[in-house]
């Protein structure tokens, strides 16, 4: 299904002139017929265009100076359906800054051992072709990914959209305004880092608001928007009756709204897909965002609480990969352990801020309780839970000199206490491997509390988009060990100090 109504990926076959018009018109044909297969297929993501066969150095540059300067192509598919030699892609490949896939498949998914010739050899020579473009993109240093097999495969289609949705995520990243009111929250260390090196590395801007213009805004917020809100939250999820109209708690439910239109009103106006709070920093606001940030997730914005920028827009990043999906993604905090030697479980949560899209079809609830921090009025909240299924964790740390991704794969199981003293949307999860190895493997990696929590987002589209924005990435899964774990961070270190020293940096 099409959820990038706005993305195009591009796709074109290398060629040369050596084999005469007519293969170059097969070629063509072929091309067309792959990318228009690609584009039909139901898990594709975005609109596949096919720009046809390039075949001199000239046509390949104009093609890489074309994607790299239209605002609507998130990336491009490159397949050698024949020989094209790569010094002809040299240049063109110097000016492509989109991401790019090598599509290495063949037309045919059979030899026809009958009907076989060198007529069909020059054709179809993909397994040959394809080598001479990998060696000049290994010679170049350029990251991309390389897919290999028949592409009416299920494996090479879904791999394919994986690509794709982490191309929409940087695609949507560059030039993208992350909203930040006030600053770091105490002496937090992992919520800080260099703006600059992310501007440089991820293309996106952090831009500091004091949180008195973001009360000017909720001060400036009309009635009719406030009802319209009301209304809102009263056909989508159950209210408390003490905040139903009518209700002695209704007034704060009002107030929540109007913090929320005044949020939404501020994000528009500036043109922000993200932002961070800070509870330390409320003057002028009657209660904590809770609500508010948590509708603003479900809305598709990124957030990070306790002026952490680079959590919002890693959540914007897996809420852009997860589009569509309907699972769900929110900010997420590793909270307290259940440390029972049968059944280790985390719980995760937030104060407050969790976003209700990963409740799926659970009941949510509207509830307003005291908060022991903030100092401000009772705040209202969603409390909701997250039903089991597979799901991860994401994380982004400045390391000095890079930017490191660090995801756990875990299974959320269902939550079957009760905990009526704890008025807050939770989830549980078992971490993959197991508790013990996947905390100690966070820890030494210098994982952050903060993260990007999602049953839609895969560590393939986070793998892809590691690789396009060109920062570390480390994953914790079932076949991590701590003795190999700890091997490829000091492999990682080296690469990465030598490549920083390479660089200048
Ligand atoms: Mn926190």
């Amino acid at each position: 299904m099409k959820v990038y109504t706005n993305l195009e990926i591009w796709m074109a076959a290398g060629s040369q002139h050596l084999y005469g018009p007519e293969t170059l018109k097969m070629v063509d044909r072929d091309v067309r017929d792959i990318a228009e297969g690609i584009d039909a297929d139901e898990r594709i993501s975005a609109q596949v265009i096919c720009k046809g066969v390039v075949t001199t150095p000239q046509e390949i540059t104009d093609l890489c100076i074309q994607a790299s300067s239209d605002d609507r192509c998130a990336g491009v598919i490159l397949w050698m359906h024949t020989f094209s030699p790569s010094k002809m892609w040299i240049n063109g490949l110097k000016q492509l800054t989109k991401p790019v896939v090598h599509l290495h498949t063949q037309y045919h998914r059979a030899i026809p051992w009958d009907a076989i010739d060198m007529d069909y050899m020059n054709l179809h020579q993909s397994a040959h072709g394809g080598r001479e473009h990998g060696y000049i993109n290994a010679r170049m240093h350029i990251d991309r990914k390389v897919i290999a097999g028949y592409w009416k495969d299920a494996e090479v289609l879904e791999r394919l959209d994986a690509w794709m949705r982490a191309a929409a995520a940087f695609q949507d990243m560059q030039g993208a305004k992350i909203c930040r009111f006030g600053d770091n929250m105490r002496e937090v260390a992992v919520t800080e880092g260099d703006k600059v090196a992310a501007q440089i590395q991820f293309g996106y801007d952090v831009y500091a608001h004091g949180v008195s213009e973001l009360a000017e805004a909720v001060d400036a917020v009309g009635e009719q928007e406030i009802q319209q809100l009301i209304e809102s939250y009263l056909s989508s999820y159950t209210l408390e009756q003490s905040l139903r109209p009518g209700g002695p708690r209704h007034q704060s439910l009002e107030d929540a709204a109007r913090l929320e239109a005044g949020l939404e009103d501020f994000l528009k106006a500036g043109g922000y897909t993200a932002f961070t709070t800070n509870f330390e920093d409320l003057h002028g606001l009657s209660q904590l965002p809770g609500l508010a940030c948590q509708r603003m997730m479900e809305k598709g914005y990124g957030f990070g609480a306790e002026g952490d920028w680079k959590t919002a827009a890693l959540v914007r990043a897996m809420k852009v990969m997860g589009k569509g999906k309907g699972r769900g993604t929110s900010f997420m905090e590793d909270y307290t352990y259940h440390l029972d030697r049968e059944n280790q479980l985390v719980m995760g949560a937030h104060m407050l801020e969790v976003c209700p899209s990963i409740a799926e079809e659970t009941e949510v609830k509207l509830l307003i309780r005291p908060l022991g921090i903030g100092g401000k009025d009772d705040p209202v909240r969603m409390v909701f839970s997250t039903p089991a299924g597979p799901a991860l964790n994401a994380s982004i740390m400045d390391m000095g000199n890079r930017f490191r991704l660090l995801v756990n794969c875990v299974q959320t199981v269902e939550v079957t206490q009760e905990t009526p003293n704890l008025p807050v949307a939770k989830v549980l999860w078992k971490p993959l491997p197991d508790l013990t190895t996947a905390a100690e493997a966070w820890i030494l990696a210098g994982g952050a509390h903060h993260t990007g929590f999602s049953k839609d987002v895969t560590v393939q589209m986070l793998e892809d988009f590691a690789r396009m924005t060109g920062i570390e990435m480390l994953k914790i899964d079932g076949g991590t060990t701590i003795d190999h774990f700890t091997k490829e961070l000091h492999w990682n270190e080296l690469y990465y100090s030598m490549k920083a020293f390479s660089q200048g940096i």
